[in-house]
């Protein structure tokens, strides 16, 4: 790992990254292999989980293909160094903030959607000009391997490059003084890389997950929140991290909302969930047995079937788990949706209150001053109101959690931005020195207290 590092930097201190066209040229070769790798991408992920291919290509491909395209167009756009106003205090001058590469990146991935979250970073770490190193998850090993193959087909290894592994890769990776470090995965794991990153000063991205409430208040379209809750919540096989974690609805309209979770999962799915090549399986037996275990004496509306020779696990409706239960100490991660009800705003905030900041929140309201109101009132990364997941498909907004559900944001220039340093730059002619700065100091002290007014 070392010397991985070291051939890294060699090339790094090339300096060809710095410059524009270097930058293009490989963000445009990368496009176009995985225009061509499409199939065989969507076959990895069918082989690692059923992933079905139409979510392969929206979440994963296609997803990826939009950044490198904004990147690619906008590319001179954000590398150019911005002119800033000056200050009274340094006049003349001309002020700039220079965006420049923090040198060599590591990138660790998770499983959940392994290609779009190895890509999607090092798509703005190298349009920032930086080196790479990409560790996928070693729990989806086709899409794994896919990502090496790619990537070797593309860079220069000492540019960019995969490690294959599981964690005791990913923790000799960690020990080595990397200049930046940009993690996806478990809070759990987070605080570990946060730990190692740490004893060297480097600075971190932590793309991390949560318990992500879904509101349902008494005024919201029942039907179409259903489908939308439903939608978010069983694409991946709830293995999403900005997924529905828990509903908490109003009573008066709990049946109506339970009645409605239920059409629509028939509608998607059919009455043979199994049979469809719509769904998706949890990722390892490993996961697939936490799972069934948090099932148990639970009461289940809907769902529950199971396979275990497949890690089949229906979407699953419950009722009114415990606040002590197994589903409702941490983050689900699967195709459960536990339905808790509430009468007034305090019953909300006492769930809410439960747990840290999470990464998504939801509101399925029409009442404005109720939507506004929670929004004031709750951190959170991001969301949406009367709908899920969707805040993910806009570029133009960051994507980050905050507190325990993250540190940092990316895409579309955000991903630019975390990837560079702003380096501030005041440039000065020579014609003219204010000699008043310099001791001894002759300013009478009563000019030196307006002082603040220059700056
Ligand atoms: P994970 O934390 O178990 O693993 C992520 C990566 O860390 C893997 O590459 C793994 O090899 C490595 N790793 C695991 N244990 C390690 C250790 N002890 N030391 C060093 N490296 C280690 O996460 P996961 O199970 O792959 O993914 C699921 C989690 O990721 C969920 O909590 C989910 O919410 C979160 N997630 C967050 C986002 C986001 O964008 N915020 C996206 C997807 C998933």
């Amino acid at each position: 790992m070392k010397q991985l590092l070291q051939q890294h930097s060699t090339f790094f201190e090339t300096q060809q990254t710095k410059e524009i066209p270097f930058r293009k040229a490989y963000l445009k070769k990368l496009l176009k292999e995985i225009e061509l790798q499409e199939d065989a991408i969507c076959d990895a992920l069918y082989a690692d989980f059923k992933k079905p291919r139409f979510e392969t290509l929206a979440a994963e491909t296609q997803f990826v293909m939009a950044e490198l395209k904004s990147a690619i167009r906008k590319l001179h756009t954000w590398a150019k160094p911005k002119r800033i106003s000056g200050t009274l205090l340094n006049w003349p001058s001309s002020d700039y903030i220079y965006k420049e590469p923090y040198g060599n990146v590591l990138i660790i991935a998770p499983w959940n959607y392994p290609f779009q979250l190895a890509i999607a970073p090092l798509i703005g770490a190298i349009a920032a000009g930086n080196t790479a190193v990409i560790k996928p998850s070693e729990i989806t090993p086709n899409t794994s391997r896919i990502v090496a193959e790619i990537i070797t087909k593309v860079f220069p290894k000492d540019y960019v490059s995969v490690v294959e592994g599981g964690v005791e890769t990913s923790q000799e990776l960690l020990a080595q003084k990397w200049d930046y470090i940009f993690f996806t995965g478990s809070t759990r794991v987070g605080q570990i890389v946060y730990e190692s990153a740490a004893k060297h000063l480097t600075p971190v991205t932590l793309e991390l997950g949560g318990k992500n409430p879904t509101i349902v208040d008494g005024t919201a379209a029942i039907d179409v929140a259903a489908k939308r809750i439903v939608w978010g919540k069983f694409l991946n096989a709830g293995q999403t991290c900005i997924a529905t974690d828990y509903i908490l609805v109003h009573t008066s309209v709990k049946s109506e909302l339970i009645e409605a979770l239920k059409k629509a999962i028939t509608q998607f799915y059919g009455e043979q969930i199994e049979a469809s090549s719509d769904y998706a399986r949890t990722v390892s037996k490993n996961h697939y047995q936490g799972l069934v275990d948090m099932l148990a004496g639970e009461s289940i509306l809907f769902g529950g079937e199971r396979n275990d020779a497949d890690n089949y696990l229906a979407p699953t409706l419950v009722d009114e788990p415990k606040r002590d239960s197994p589903l409702m100490k941490g983050e689900i991660f699967g195709p459960i949706l536990p339905i808790l009800s509430y009468e007034n705003e305090e019953d909300i905030h006492s769930y809410i209150s439960n747990y840290g900041k999470p990464l998504a929140t939801y509101i399925f309201s029409n009442n404005k001053d109720f939507q506004n109101k929670l929004l004031k009132k709750y951190s959170f990364g991001g969301g949406a109101i009367n709908d899920t997941i969707i805040q993910i498909t806009n570029k133009k907004l960051p994507f980050g959690g905050v507190g325990p559900s993250g540190i940092g944001a990316y895409h579309g220039r955000t991903s630019f931005d975390l990837f560079s340093h702003s380096k501030a730059i005041v440039k000065k002619g020579t014609w003219l020195d204010i000699p008043l700065r310099y001791p001894p100091y002759t300013l009478p002290l009563k000019y030196a207290k307006m002082i603040k007014n220059l700056f």
